[in-house]
């Protein structure tokens, strides 16, 4: 039974199983606070428990592992611990089994862990997650996703799993690369999104697609960076802006309300989630993830905000070419916001800065934490856009032949959006960082220091691999 039954006990036999959170000696009288994921309770041990039982009781430890049997009682008014949930109760024990023992953890997992260094936190991220702050993020976390995907399910959505050692697709990032070993000096790619695959389950006639997907992204970390991350990844067919983003908003406020009933969310004068252009967001705040917070110490207000109407292109001097400001699927339309086909390719050969995209990002108390859009689904501009992009016929077959391929055989027209998990809960916990809602995250610097990776491999894999270090960094 979990521990914070004990309320619903009095007077009854118990038997309850988990760590050791606190000792204390009073005289005759030996107090446990046991632990586990629902509550902690006071348990008490006397020589009234007998013999044996009360001095095993002097044995114990922060974090044992024990199982205790006892009467639940109800505490004396002056002994009310009104901070725990079970603080009108206590357990008067009558058998204790010592099922393991720990040695003296590297640090206190009573408290919320803020001022240990994360150095050592991540190396014992087992010990870590022990705390009652990191439980309820795991746990906020979990109900968070099942409510995206029960809505999700019942708006006839499936979830379909794509894969994981797939190949470059370019959302902009650096890739994480993957050797094959059949095929030596090839590579696979873990995908910086399910992008293309979602897209090709819309030609499959698949219609509403989603994923709890994981991202890899090989860029320096920060704070609301993770080399690998999850996204709420979904694709719909035959929709428009106005579809993606009517469902996101209705999803978001009911998934708030249902769990975060507590928050304060500003809508516009409709009772809808505020739209900007991002000329007029970059105009008036220099930004294009404006934080619209009225009072931004406040930990219980929600500010979300869609941006819209993102320029199709932008400029890269480094590489002198033009760039996809999302990505090279995302349709174009004419600054005029008109589709019209002719025009459209005649911009991307003549005036590409021009071009709109039909782009939106989702934005949450100044984070990006989504970004999607409707899709080219014409092959012809579809192919001018990786022109316009620098580049050559022969590439666009070898990168893309794929998707141009599948658009020739019905493609509908479609759309989607990603908004990423970690940032959300992140932000509706009042965390300062994503590590702080993932279960076993990267340092700052990139390393899990639990497993001890990167790490070398065998000489042996590398040759399998045919693959050679030209240089050992220290
Ligand atoms: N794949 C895109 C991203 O991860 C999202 C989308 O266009 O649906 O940003």
């Amino acid at each position: 039974m979990w521990i914070k039954e004990v309320t619903q006990k009095v007077g009854e036999e118990v038997e309850l199983l988990g760590w050791v959170a606190n000792r204390r000696d009073h005289g005759k009288l030996v107090f446990i606070d046991l632990r586990d994921r629902s509550a902690i309770c006071q348990v008490v041990f006397s020589p009234a428990s007998g013999e044996r039982v009360y001095q095993e009781a002097q044995r114990l430890r922060g974090e044992w592992v024990i199982k205790v049997k006892g009467i639940v009682k109800e505490r004396p008014a002056g002994m009310i611990n009104e901070k725990i949930p079970t603080g009108k109760v206590e357990i008067e024990a009558q058998d204790l089994e010592i099922i393991n023992q720990a040695q003296t953890l590297p640090f206190d997992v009573g408290g919320d862990g803020y001022e240990i260094g994360e150095e050592i936190r991540m190396r014992y991220r087992y010990l870590d997650l022990r705390r009652p702050r990191l439980q309820k993020n795991l746990l906020q976390r979990n109900k968070i996703i099942k409510f995206f995907r029960d809505f999700l399910e019942k708006k006839d959505f499936i979830e379909v799993e794509t894969p994981i050692i797939t190949k470059s697709t370019p959302e902009g990032a650096r890739d994480y690369l993957v050797p094959s070993r059949l095929y030596p000096g090839k590579f696979y790619a873990l995908p910086q999104s399910p992008q293309q695959y979602k897209q090709l389950l819309m030609v499959a006639g698949v219609e509403r697609y989603f994923q709890i997907a994981r991202c890899f992204r090989d860029e320096d970390t920060r704070g609301d960076r993770q080399p690998e991350f999850t996204q709420l990844d979904l694709e719909m067919s035959f929709v428009e802006e106005e579809d993606v983003l009517s469902l996101i908003e209705e999803l978001y406020l009911e998934m708030i309300k249902a769990l975060y009933p507590q928050k304060k969310v500003n809508l516009d004068e409709n009772g809808r989630i505020p739209r900007m252009s991002y000329q007029e967001a970059m105009e008036k705040y220099n930004s294009d993830k404006p934080d619209l917070r009225k009072d931004k110490n406040d930990p219980d207000e929600l500010a979300f905000l869609f941006i819209v109407d993102f320029p199709m292109f932008e400029w890269s001097e480094t590489e002198k070419r033009w760039d996809a400001v999302h990505h090279p699927f995302t349709a174009p339309k004419l600054p005029n916001g008109s589709l019209e086909k002719e025009k459209i390719l005649e911009f991307l050969r003549n005036d590409p800065g021009k071009l709109l995209a039909r782009q939106y990002d989702f934005v949450l108390n100044g984070y990006e934490i989504g970004g999607g859009s409707i899709r080219t689904h014409d092959p012809e501009i579809l192919e001018a856009v990786f022109e316009t992009m620098g580049n050559k016929p022969e590439e666009i077959k070898e990168k893309f032949g794929h998707m141009l391929e599948a658009f020739s055989y019905g493609v509908p027209p479609h759309g989607g959006i990603a908004p990423g998990i970690d940032r959300l809960v992140m932000i509706l916990e009042n965390e300062p960082n994503i590590r702080e809602v993932i279960a076993f995250p990267k340092t700052g610097d990139g390393r899990d220091l639990m497993m001890n990776s990167p790490s070398e491999v065998r000489e042996e894999q590398l040759k399998e691999l045919g693959i050679e270090i030209s240089k050992k960094e220290k």
